[in-house]
């Protein structure tokens, strides 16, 4: 048995694996505390040194948080896989190499736990984001998104997602969500995939 929040995780784990290649590169939208970019680089490090983690985030507490997790956690050799960018998502295609083949962009949306709860996403810069993942995201790819509706501007951020996933042609990308229908609270899921 599995406790609710390792449920989605086990999910969200299960759907990028499904995704994901050794030597892929992939972009951590979101970094927090560190635990998705931990995952996606064992997803994605290979023994001869391919596989890529771009990691972003807002706040250098969090960016902190992601090194020292990696440096418990992974190799050296695997650590130096991953670039880590103290800055805002929607600016994501500044700062990697230009054509690169991503194959993953991962948010999990809010603020960071055990940090500043008055530093959040915002609808505005997700959009953006959401926008800069569309184009930089290889055929088979996909965007995963984690929205948390529990505090305020949530459910609006949500509904942006919503509004841009369902905006999507149906013949380019495959949008669904993953709801908990009796935990109102609980975070939605929302996986975009490129066909
Ligand atoms: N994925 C993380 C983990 O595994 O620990 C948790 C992410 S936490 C829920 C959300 C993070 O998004 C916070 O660290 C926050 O600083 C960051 N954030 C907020 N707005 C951002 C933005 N515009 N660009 C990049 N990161 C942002």
């Amino acid at each position: 048995f599995l406790g609710r929040r390792k449920q989605q995780k086990w999910l969200i784990c299960r759907v990028w694996r499904h995704v994901l290649h050794k030597g892929d590169i992939v972009i951590d939208a979101t970094c927090g505390n560190g635990y998705d970019t931990v995952a996606m680089l064992k997803m994605v490090a290979d023994e001869s040194g391919h596989g890529r983690v771009y990691g972003m985030d807002i706040q250098t507490e969090a960016l902190e948080n992601t090194s020292s997790l990696l440096d418990e956690t992974v190799t050296q050799k695997e650590k130096e896989l991953v670039k880590l960018f103290p800055i805002c998502h929607s600016r994501m295609d500044e700062v990697l190499p230009e054509n690169t083949a991503v194959r993953l962009v991962a948010f999990n949306l809010g603020y960071l736990p055990g940090g500043d709860k008055g530093i959040i996403t915002t609808l505005k810069t997700t959009l953006l984001a959401l926008e800069a993942s569309k184009k930089m995201l290889i055929l088979g790819g996909l965007i995963s998104l984690v929205v948390y509706v529990g505090h305020p501007g949530g459910r609006e951020e949500l509904e942006t997602v919503e509004a841009f996933a369902s905006g999507l042609c149906v013949d380019g990308w495959i949008c669904c969500k993953f709801q908990m229908l009796n935990r109102p609270l609980a975070p939605v899921l929302v996986f975009i995939f490129k066909r």
